[in-house]
């Protein structure tokens, strides 16, 4: 046997090295059973069971001010709340990457026109607007029309209802992000009305435009519902984090 002091020390390095390489292979096999895990069960619903339900018409528990005052839109005792003129309401919560199920129905009976008819408006972080508008039969700017990313960008096709019927918006956001070079990494809105794509993966930058400030890189916010002064009403309001 050679009991050398070299062939000992070469003895020791290729040991070392065959514990290194069986580590490196149980990381990485770690790593693949992480990708590989089984997705988490849930039940669909709705709302789905992973969702945090923001308004089941009960109550405006989940749901304040700009102030930070009590929330106090009237709640119609049919599962919906109305817009009544007492400011825009917020999340007490706050939520960065999200999808979220809203369902809205603007009056019945048709007043004004453009931007006066049925306006509200679904603020992600309370910066970014997915507008709500009677977009039916009701011309305005392209990108202020139901669905838009306000001023932002245009709907791909109107999928607008008639006046007083309920729609829904189905809205995946992600918020721009601070990259490692300090530079922000923009964010996205995919947008679907009454189950239609209208929003397909814009970026949100967080550039500087009228109706969406950029207020610096956040993490999270409230979601915000505007009061324009139109009786819009909403129901079923659910939010899943990303
Ligand atoms: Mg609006």
């Amino acid at each position: 046997m050679n009991n050398s002091p070299a062939f000992n020390r070469c003895a020791k390095l290729a040991a070392l090295f065959c514990v290194a390489s069986l580590a490196t292979a149980l990381i990485g096999f770690a790593a693949d059973k992480k990708e590989e895990k089984e997705p988490t069960v849930i039940d669909p619903g709705p709302p789905p069971s992973d969702a945090i339900v923001l308004f089941d018409g009960k109550d405006l528990s989940k749901w304040q001010s700009a102030k930070g005052a009590e929330a106090k839109w009237k709640l119609l005792g049919d599962g919906s709340m109305e817009v009544n003129g007492t400011g825009s309401i917020m999340t007490k919560e706050e939520f960065g990457d999200v999808q979220l199920h809203v369902e809205w129905a603007t009056p019945k009976e048709v007043k004004g026109h453009g931007q006066e008819r049925g306006n509200s408006g679904v603020y992600l972080q309370g910066r970014y607007e997915i507008q709500v508008l009677d977009s039916f039969e009701n011309k305005t700017y392209f990108n202020g029309q139901a669905g838009a990313f306000y001023e932002h960008n245009a709907p791909l096709v109107n999928a607008s209802r008639k006046p007083g019927e309920w729609q829904t918006y189905d809205i995946i956001y992600h918020p721009p992000k601070a990259g490692a070079d300090g530079k922000p990494v923009p964010g996205s809105f995919t947008v679907l009305h009454n189950g239609v794509l209208i929003q397909d993966h814009i970026p949100v930058t967080g550039d500087a435009t009228r109706a969406a400030n950029f207020q610096g890189i956040a993490p999270k916010g409230s979601l915000v519902l505007q009061d324009h002064g139109n009786p819009v009403r909403y129901r079923n309001i659910w939010v899943r984090r990303l």
